[in-house]
This record gives C-alpha cells, sequence and structure tokens, in this order.
C-alpha cells in the first residue's frame, strides 16, 4: 500500500531538488513516489511512463483539478483553463517491449522510446527542430535502407517526423495536447502540456507557501518546524486564520 506523503517529506525533496532543473527536480519527486526504484532507473523510463507516474503522484498531493494559464495566440486574451488529472491521462500504451521496428517505405528503423536521459541531453535553447532530429537520432539504434546501413545524420526530414508520430502512438502519455478555444476571438488550437515542469512548479508553489505559513505560525505561537509541519494542511489554515493582523 502507498504510504501518505508527509508535508515534511515532500518539503525536504523539494529542497533537495530545488538546485536542478524543473525536469529533474519533478524525477526527484518521482523518486519519492516509487522509492523502489532508482534515479538511473526512473531517468530511463518513457517521457510517457515517467509522466504517468508524476499525474499519479500530483493527485495524490494536490488532487484531480488542475488549472493552466495561457495567452489566445490570435488575440493575445490572456486564459485559465481547468482540467481533470483524468482528462490529461492517456489510455496506457500497449505492452510491446522495446526495442521496436517499422518500416517506412524503402526504410527499416529499429527503435526504442524518449525517456528523461535524452531529454536531459539536448541543448535547451537550440531551435525545436533540431532538438526534435536529436531527440529522434538518439532513439534510433538501427536504420537500413533497401537493405543497406544508415548513420543516425543520414535520416531524411520526413523520416524523423514519421518515426516522431510513432512514438507518440507507442507513449501517448509522453505527448499531452490540450484542446482550447479563446472565449473572446473563438479561436481553437491545441498547446502541448509539460508535465514535469507542470508538477514542479506546483511543488514549488506550494513549497514556499508552507514555509510563510510556518514562519507566521512560530511567529505567533512559538511552535517548532517539525510540530507546525505534522498538523494537517486544514488546521494550520484554522490556526493562521485565528492570528490578530
Ligand atoms: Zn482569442
Amino acid at each position: 500500500m502507498e504510504h501518505a506523503l508527509s508535508a515534511a517529506e515532500l518539503l525536504n525533496a523539494w529542497e533537495q531538488a530545488r538546485a536542478l532543473s524543473p525536469t529533474d527536480g519533478a524525477l526527484s519527486l518521482l523518486a519519492l513516489a516509487e522509492p523502489e526504484k532508482t534515479r538511473e532507473q526512473l531517468a530511463q523510463l518513457s517521457i510517457g511512463r515517467r509522466d504517468a507516474g508524476l499525474l499519479k503522484l500530483r493527485e495524490r498531493i494536490f488532487g484531480s483539478r488542475m488549472t493552466a494559464r495561457s495567452n489566445c495566440p490570435a488575440c493575445g486574451q490572456p486564459m485559465e483553463m481547468s482540467f481533470t488529472v483524468a482528462e490529461v491521462q492517456a489510455a496506457p500504451a500497449p505492452a510491446t517491449a522495446e526495442p521496436f521496428t517499422a518500416n517506412f517505405g524503402a526504410h527499416e528503423i529499429k527503435f526504442r522510446l524518449p525517456n528523461h536521459s535524452d531529454l536531459a541531453a539536448l541543448v535547451p535553447g537550440d531551435d525545436l527542430a533540431v532538438q526534435k532530429r536529436r531527440l529522434i537520432q538518439r532513439c534510433v539504434l538501427d536504420a537500413k535502407r533497401g537493405g543497406h546501413p544508415l548513420a543516425p545524420d543520414e535520416l531524411p526530414g520526413e523520416l524523423i517526423n514519421a518515426l516522431s508520430e510513432r512514438m507518440s502512438e507507442l507513449d501517448p502519455q509522453g505527448d499531452v495536447q490540450l484542446a482550447l478555444s479563446c472565449p473572446q476571438c473563438s479561436h481553437r488550437w491545441h498547446a502541448p502540456l509539460d508535465v514535469a515542469s507542470y508538477v514542479w512548479s506546483e511543488i514549488e508553489t506550494w513549497a514556499v507557501r508552507l514555509l510563510r505559513d510556518v514562519h507566521q505560525l512560530a511567529s505567533a505561537y512559538g511552535w517548532r518546524e517539525a510540530d507546525i509541519l505534522a498538523i494537517s494542511s486544514w488546521r494550520r489554515q484554522a490556526y493562521l486564520e485565528m492570528i490578530e493582523p
């Protein structure tokens, strides 16, 4: 049975992961939820498997309601959308084992799914098309055209796109798209949801608020940090409201 994560445990995990990038921070949180796996094993999970674990963890901590902000690309209207964890949970991918083999015209490609380490190896400022090519190249284990071996940097652009689509089909949780429509101008579009960054920024907001609450309660009542963290968040709020302004 999953044990309930305490505020102190989460706060410690957040503190230890603070210096990392948001996605590496999110992996540290996942380690908290899946202690039987090493960090190395977690980094080898496909993006979809990683994000499925993060969504489950997120639901355990904050419940199922999620919100995100975006600006309409057509008219610039800022909007806030609300959805549930279940709405962004993909059906589990078919339980086929890696590596996969696929034929695209004369090409025969053996590949695996992108994982956390692959994403971490990308250069953040690079052009998106360049990043996509690098990511796919890392995941191609063997490529042949008409039976002749092909080096990773010889893969044509259409093949990169076809492989990327095939990977999304095989790992749907790794590519969550929110269907959005603007209340102002009725423009409709899809925006990707980066689950790891989303969960990390939520934990960060929660942790900073919690530290402030601890400070206020400790100042007002003289309680120790450990005792304040040990009471429920509902009781912390109740005591905060009783503090004279
Ligand atoms: Zn609009």
